[in-house]
């Protein structure tokens, strides 16, 4: 059993004036600014979590030895808190952030963090902080936990025996500069994200740092989006590098299925109860590339959307493969893409019921 932590709070001399926060929160970007608190927490083995504390934003200092830059023992979780209507702030579903935190922990032989230390350490910030939530429309503040491995020493016979525990917050515009327009995306055939028995399904920083070159070529294809196909037959679509991907068929969604090889997103598993609530059959299961380019060309693929918590829900325009491209419905956002997009914003910002009990007051 954890004892419950007991934050030790050391307020930030230096937090930005009323003026100066008014003037960076009217372009907040996305991920480009940062509060001026962080919570920390420190884990040792065979004594737990210990340490915790909510002090002023700033630099780590970390021996260069520290197993982290070495071996990339990492991860990390991202949700946002969102200004409601009635002046309430809130954060979406952070117990399943939380969960999925421990998820990520297992697979990468690092501690779980108990729930509610995770949750507590997200409230102690925003409460903090708050000032930094925005008030603009469709903006809100980013929160970044994440957990390294800060023992020093090298060697890879074993994980690390001491960890930090951090979290960051950043108010957020759009994620994407263009607004709602629809992205292009490229259908990586060179690179394999993920594989059965790897780390897909974990939000570690590793993931990430093998998709740079393929995004970096999607870019180079003149493409907003890398989408990930299957190791094997790369045939089988996954997911983009930061959300997971809907296709529509008039009024049946089809996801990919949660394989062990895609990262289980919090806004897909929204979409599914949101999906089916108004009234569309939802499925997880098996979507290839034939089948989508198919789909697109008889008119019966209607809208193919892409969804996480940056980027909320975003249609999917047009698709360029290495010896295929084609257009998906008109090429602009389609009714059922912005139905659901609105009706997910609608319970984060407050104008919707939230019957499910999304939504966490802070
Ligand atoms: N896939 C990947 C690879 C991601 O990084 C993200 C963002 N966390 C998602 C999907 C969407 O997940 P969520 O809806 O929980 O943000």
């Amino acid at each position: 059993m954890t004892t419950h932590l007991r934050f030790d709070v050391q307020h930030n001399p230096q937090a930005r004036g009323a003026a100066e926060r008014e003037r960076m929160l009217a372009s907040p970007g996305f991920g480009q600014v940062f509060t001026d608190h962080m919570v920390s927490i420190d884990y040792t083995e065979g004594e737990g979590w210990h340490d915790a504390r909510l002090q002023p934003y700033g630099p780590l200092v970390l021996d260069p030895a520290t197993a982290v830059f070495h071996y990339a023992q990492e991860l990390f979780e991202g949700l946002k808190a969102y200004r409601q209507s009635n002046g309430s702030i809130v954060a979406f579903r952070p117990y399943a952030n939380a969960a999925r935190f421990n998820q990520s922990a297992a697979r990468m032989a690092m501690p779980a963090l108990p729930e509610e230390t995770f949750v507590e350490s997200l409230e102690l910030l925003v409460q903090t902080d708050r000032e930094w939530v925005p008030t603009a429309e469709g903006h809100s503040l980013y929160l970044r936990p994440f957990m390294i491995a800060t023992q020093t020493a090298l060697g890879v016979n074993h994980p690390s025996q001491k960890y930090k525990f951090l979290v960051i917050a950043s108010p957020a515009a759009s994620y994407f500069t263009g607004g709602l327009k629809p992205v292009s995306v490229w259908l990586s055939t060179e690179y394999t994200r993920a594989a059965p028995g790897g780390t897909g399904f974990a939000k570690c920083g590793g993931n990430y740092a093998a998709a740079f070159v393929a995004q970096r070529q999607a870019v180079e294809e003149g493409c907003d989006q890398v989408v990930w196909l299957d190791a094997f037959e790369h045939r089988w679509v996954e997911e983009m590098g930061g959300m997971n991907l809907f296709f529509v068929f008039g009024d049946r969604l089809v996801t990919p299925s949660l394989t062990g090889t895609l990262l289980p997103g919090i806004t897909r598993d929204s979409i599914l109860s949101l999906a089916g609530e108004l009234g569309y059959t939802v499925e997880e299961g098996k979507i290839s590339i034939e089948d989508w380019q198919a789909g697109c060309e008889s008119g019966e693929l209607t809208e193919v959307f892409a969804c996480g918590t940056a980027a909320v829900v975003t249609p999917v325009g047009s698709v360029k493969g290495t010896d295929r491209s084609w257009t998906v419905g008109d090429g602009t956002p389609g009714p059922v893409t912005m139905r659901i997009r609105e009706e997910l914003v609608g319970i984060q910002y407050g104008a919707r019921p939230d019957t499910h009990h999304w939504v966490h007051k802070i």
